[in-house]
């Protein structure tokens, strides 16, 4: 495999065209917004400049890397002669659905089509392909360039073949990737979900406040960051697409998101991306809390 498509280039096809890049892949980034790739663009040059600082890499080898990279914006050109697709675009299940039956038509049939999605079954999305066997999870944690695992979620009927060259092509990334069954949120989310949702219930009881909550996981449980600003780092949309999904699919109250969730994201709150969730990320309020008002 030489050449890559990426498909979405928000929080997390950035990412994954970055560690393509970085290990000599070829990567088309595609979106349909010519912002997002611009952004995309300008983030990896930016995490690149940090890993030069930090001696991880050289100038030139950074330099490399962003020649690697090409953003489009037209589908059926980036996917034009590339070995695999990857497709990290919004986590909507009508939208890949469509996404995957337009590659279906328009790649070659030993191409492999894999999906970043963190919750939506991959069985439905091979469903509307001709190549139900070259379809496949391949779930990059955020941030990409720095987070180890690849949750590799067998479909159905993913082949061996397909699962074993996505798991030798994980680790020629460097990445640690672990084999899974299809079932709504996977493992990943199947398990983090639940908590960051509880997190978000008990704000919303007036337990505590946001940084009260956050500082209790970080400092009781050793998490690295507390559950409200992962969420805030997800995106808020993200993580309530992908409490619908399990909600829908195993049909059990656990999974229901907190009514807070629901409208924070429905007021366009959807953490760092937009500038705001639990946590304010504006220049002039960077990271300040804006737990005051529902604590
Ligand atoms: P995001 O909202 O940051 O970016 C999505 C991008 O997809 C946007 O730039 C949008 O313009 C683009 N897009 C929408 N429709 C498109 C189309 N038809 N063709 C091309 N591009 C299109 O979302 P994200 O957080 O990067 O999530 C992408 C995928 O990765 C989702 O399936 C999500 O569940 C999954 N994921 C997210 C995280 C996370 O922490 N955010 C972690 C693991 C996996």
């Amino acid at each position: 495999m030489k050449n890559i498509a990426v498909i979405g280039a928000g929080t997390m096809g950035n990412g994954i065209a970055h560690v393509f890049a970085q290990n000599g892949y070829k990567v088309n980034l595609i979106d349909i917004s010519q912002k997002s790739l611009n952004q995309a663009l300008a983030t990896i040059a930016k995490n690149l400049d940090r890993m030069v600082a930090k001696e991880k890499i050289s100038e030139s080898d950074k330099n490399d890397t962003l020649q690697r990279i090409n953003g489009i914006t037209d589908m059926k050109e980036g996917v034009s002669n590339v070995d695999l697709v990857v497709e990290a675009a919004t986590e909507n299940a009508d939208l890949k659905l469509k996404i995957f039956s337009d590659l279906d038509a328009l790649c070659e049939s030993n191409v492999i089509l894999a999906t970043n999605t963190s919750s939506i079954s991959i069985t439905q999305i091979a469903a509307v392909t001709k190549r139900p066997e070259n379809v496949i999870g391949m779930h990059f944690m955020n941030p990409v360039p720095i987070m180890q695992l690849v949750e590799i979620i067998r479909g159905y009927s993913t082949s061996n073949e397909t699962t074993e060259t996505i798991m030798k092509l994980s680790k020629k990334l460097g990445k640690t990737p672990t084999e899974v069954n299809d079932y709504p949120g996977f493992v990943a989310n199947r398990i983090l979900m639940p908590m960051i949702n509880e997190a978000i219930e008990t704000l919303y009881n007036g337990v505590a406040g946001v940084s009260e909550i956050d500082t209790v996981m970080k400092l009781g449980m050793a998490h690295p960051m507390g559950p409200l600003q992962l969420a805030d780092f997800i995106g808020l949309d993200v993580c309530l697409s992908i409490l619908n999904v399990m909600y829908d699919g195993f049909k059990k109250d656990k999974y229901a998101p907190c009514p807070l969730l629901v409208n924070m994201v429905t007021a366009g709150k959807l953490g760092v991306k937009s500038g705001e969730g639990f946590y304010d990320y504006s220049e002039s309020r960077k990271a300040e809390t804006v737990s005051k008002q529902f604590s």
